[in-house]
C-alpha cells in the first residue's frame, strides 16, 4: 500500500519510560478520527537518538521531528501537520532551524553523525523482519554465503581493521581466526550484550532498534568461525531487548535464516537468548561463560583463552553487540570502504551514549577520530544553563576524565589511550564546572567496590582501600603517605588484577591526579573548590 506520510514513534527504552505507549495510542486514535489510516502509516521504531527530548516522533518524507510530546499534543500534530501540512513550531526538536527546512537530517545533531550501526535505528519497525529486509537486510548474508568461503570472510574483516567495540579493541578478524582454527566441536559464538556500567546503554538501544542486524552479523560470524550454536547474553534488566531479540530469532527461524541449510547453503546455526543476573563483571568474557554454564560469574585465568577452551570447554568466540552490528555493512560494502571511515588505526565509527551536563543527551554514532569538542558542542549542543565545560569521562566508569585541554584530541583507541583514557564501553559523560573531581572519583570507586567479584586480592582489597583514601581526601584528612599509597596501589592493581575490572578501576583516580592535580592538591589542603565535599572551605581538618 502507498502512504503519503510515515510517522515513526520512538519506542526505545528512554521514550518507553517517558510514556511513548500513550503517544502511539493517541496517534492511532487521531488517524482514525481524521480518516487518515489509508494515507499515513504509523510505525513504532527504535531509538531516534535524542533521548533527552523524548517522547518523540518523526514525520516523513519531511523528516520533521517533534519532541517532549504528551498524549494531549498528538491531536495538534495530527490535525496541523498530518491533515493540513502545517508545522507545530512549539513541539519541533530543538536543533531544527529555518535554514535546515526543519529537517532532522540537516540539524547538526544528525548531520555530523555517520550511521552504520544505527542506520536503521529510528527508521524501521524492529519487530518486523520485512522492514529489515526492505532496508537491504540479509543481503550481506546471502551474498556472503554465495560468493565467499569462511576464510574469505575472515580476510575481509581482518583487512577492514574492525576492532572489538566492547572495550578492549582487539582486532575482530584475528579473534575469529583463532576460533576458526581451534580444534574441538561444537564451536560457539556468544554475543556479549551484558553492559552494566552507569551511563552505558548503547548495546541496549542497538538491540532494541535493530535486532535483525545483530542476528545477521552473528550468522555471518558463525559461518566464518564454524560455529553451530549462538548465544546472546543480555543483561537481565533489559527486558525490551530480550523480548525484541527473541521475536527476531523466531521470525528468522520461520524464514530459514536460522537452523539447518540456511538460505539453501550447508550452514547450520541457531541462536538463543540467555538473560544475565546483573553483575557488572559478567561483561568480562570468561565470567560471562561461567555464568552461562550456571556458575558464579567469576573471570577465569587465561590462558587458555575462550577461542581454545570457552563455553563447556569448547572453542568459543565472544563478540560485543556493536562489533557484530558492523559485520553486515563491511561484507556488503567491502573492507576498503570501511577503512576509509575513521582513522588509520581505528577504522569505522563508534556508537556513544552521550549523557551528563549536555543539551542533547542521547545515542549517537560518529566516525572515529572526531574530536570531543565536535561531539560536545556541535552534536551535543553544548553545556546547559550557561555553565562551562569542566571534564568528560570517556569509556564508562573505568575511563579516564579528560579536561578542557583535551577537547581537540581525536576520539580513537590510540589517541585516548595516550591521554590515559579509552573508548571503553561507549559511555561519554560530560560534566560542567559545578562538579568536583574528587567527589566523582569517589562515586566511581564505590561502584567498583560493589562490583568486584572478590576472587583476586589486588582488586578485592585494592578497590575499598582506594575508596577509603579518596574518601579521606574528600574530607581533607589524607596524609602524604596516603597519597603515595594511592599511586602505588593503583599501579599494583593495574598490573596484577586478574581481569579488566580490577585493572581499570584505578584509571579515574590516576586521570584525576594527572589532569586535575590542582583540585586534588586543594583537597589535600582541606579545600574543595566546588564546595561538594564535606571539607569545603573548612580548612584542613584534624586526622584525630
Ligand atoms: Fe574479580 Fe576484581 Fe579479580 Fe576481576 S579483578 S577477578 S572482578 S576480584
Amino acid at each position: 500500500m502507498f502512504y503519503r506520510s510515515h510517522v515513526l514513534v520512538c519506542t526505545g527504552s528512554n521514550c518507553n519510560i517517558k510514556g511513548c505507549q500513550g503517544i502511539t495510542e493517541a496517534l492511532r486514535r487521531e488517524l482514525t478520527r481524521l480518516s487518515l489510516e489509508q494515507e499515513v502509516r504509523l510505525v513504532e521504531t527504535g531509538c531516534l537518538g535524542l533521548c533527552e527530548h523524548g517522547p518523540a516522533l518523526v514525520v516523513y518524507p519531511e523528516g520533521v521531528m517533534y519532541v517532549r510530546l504528551t498524549a494531549a499534543d498528538v491531536a495538534e500534530v495530527a490535525e496541523e501537520h498530518l491533515l493540513k501540512g502545517r508545522l507545530v513550531p512549539r513541539l519541533l526538536q530543538p536543533t531544527a532551524t529555518v535554514d535546515s527546512g526543519y529537517s532532522l537530517n540537516m540539524s547538526p545533531f544528525f548531520s555530523k553523525q555517520k550511521r552504520i550501526v544505527l542506520k536503521n535505528c529510528g527508521l524501521i519497525n524492529p519487530d518486523s523482519i520485512e522492514d529489515y529486509v526492505h532496508a537491504d537486510g540479509y543481503i550481506a548474508l546471502a551474498t556472503t554465503l554465495d560468493t565467499k568461503t569462511p576464510t574469505d570472510v575472515i580476510d575481509v574483516i581482518k583487512k577492514s581493521g574492525l576492532r572489538g567495540r566492547g572495550g578492549a579493541g582487539f582486532p575482530a578478524g584475528r579473534k575469529w581466526e583463532f576460533t576458526r582454527w581451534a580444534t574441538g566441536s561444537p564451536k560457539y559464538l556468544i554475543c556479549n550484550a551484558d553492559e552494566g556500567e552507569p551511563g552505558t546503554f548503547k548495546d541496549r538501544l542497538i538491540l532494541e532498534g535493530d535486532p535483525h542486524l545483530i542476528l545477521e552479523g552473528m550468522i555471518i560470524a558463525a559461518y566464518a568461525i564454524g560455529a553451530t550454536k549462538g548465544i546472546i547474553y543480555i543483561r537481565g534488566e533489559y527486558d525490551l531487548s530480550i523480548r525484541r531479540m527473541e521475536h527476531a530469532i523466531a521470525e528468522a527461524r520461520k524464514l530459514g535464516l536460522l537452523g539447518q541449510n540456511i538460505l539453501g547453503s550447508e550452514l547450520e546455526f541457531d541462536v538463543e537468548v540467555c538473560a544475565g543476573a546483573g553483575a557488572y563483571v559478567c561483561g568480562e568474557e570468561t565470567a560471562l561463560i561461567e555464568s552461562i554454564e550456571g556458575n558464579r560469574g567469576e573471570p577465569r585465568f587465561k590462558p587458555p583463552y575462550p577461542a581454545q577452551q570457552g563455553l563447556w570447554g569448547k572453542p568459543t568466540c565472544v563478540n560485543n553487540v556493536e562489533t557484530l552490528a558492523n559485520i553486515p555493512a563491511i561484507l556488503q560494502h567491502g573492507a576498503e570502504w570501511y577503512q576509509q571511515i575513521g582513522t588509520a588505526n581505528s577504522p569505522g565509527t563508534k556508537v556513544f551514549t552521550l549523557t551528563g551536563n549536555i543539551i542533547n543527551s542521547g545515542l549517537i554514532e560518529v566516525p572515529m577520530g572526531i574530536t570531543l569538542r565536535e561531539v560536545i558542542y556541535e552534536i551535543g549542543g553544548g553545556i546547559p544553563e550557561g555553565r562551562s565545560f569542566k571534564m568528560a569521562q570517556t569509556g564508562g566508569t573505568s575511563g579516564g576524565c579528560l579536561a578542557e585541554e583535551h577537547l581537540d584530541i581525536p576520539m580513537d583507541y590510540d589517541s585516548l589511550a595516550g591521554h590515559g583514557s579509552s573508548l571503553g564501553s561507549g559511555a561519554l559523560l560530560v560534566m560542567d564546572d559545578s562538579h568536583c573531581i574528587i567527589d566523582l572519583t569517589k562515586c566511581f570507586l564505590k561502584f567498583f567496590v560493589h562490583e568486584s567479584c572478590g576472587q583476586c586480592t589486588p582488586c578485592r582489597e585494592g578497590t575499598p582501600a582506594l575508596y577509603s583514601i579518596i574518601d579521606k581526601l574528600s574530607r581533607g584528612l589524607a596524609t602524604e603517605s596516603d597519597m603515595r599509597l594511592l599511586k602505588r596501589l593503583s599501579r599494583t592493581m593495574q598490573s596484577s588484577s586478574l581481569c579488566a575490572l580490577g585493572q581499570t578501576a584505578p584509571v579515574p583516580v590516576l586521570s584525576a591526579l594527572v589532569h586535575f592535580n590542582e583540585e586534588v592538591e586543594a583537597h589535600f589542603k582541606g579545600d574543595c573548590p566546588t564546595c561538594k565535599c564535606h571539607t569545603a572551605r573548612g580548612g584542613r581538618q584534624s586526622a584525630n
